[in-house]
């Protein structure tokens, strides 16, 4: 299926189903939330739903390269609790 979107990962970059990725999302309002129904508006990315890549996206703060801004460490921890 070629119009399948393909998703990477902000902390190992690897590439795949967006089923396989926890959604996270700067709203309008420039917030940042879980988005765990993949159905919220705003800008969007992507890590592996597993230990590992959470644990390495909180060590490396890629969510805060990914969006630009400050990424409270209580957004990494609501991660780490989704896994
Ligand atoms: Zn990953």
């Amino acid at each position: 299926m070629k119009n399948t979107p393909e998703r990477t990962c902000i902390a190992c970059h690897k590439k795949g189903d967006k089923r396989d990725f926890v959604r996270i999302v700067k709203t309008s309002e420039g917030q940042i939330v879980l988005d765990k129904t993949g159905k919220l508006n705003g800008r969007g990315a992507y890590v592996c739903a597993s230990e590992e890549c959470i644990r390495l996206c909180k060590k490396t703060h890629a969510l805060n390269r990914a969006f630009k801004q400050d990424v409270s460490d209580e957004i990494y921890d609501k991660l780490a609790s989704e896994v």
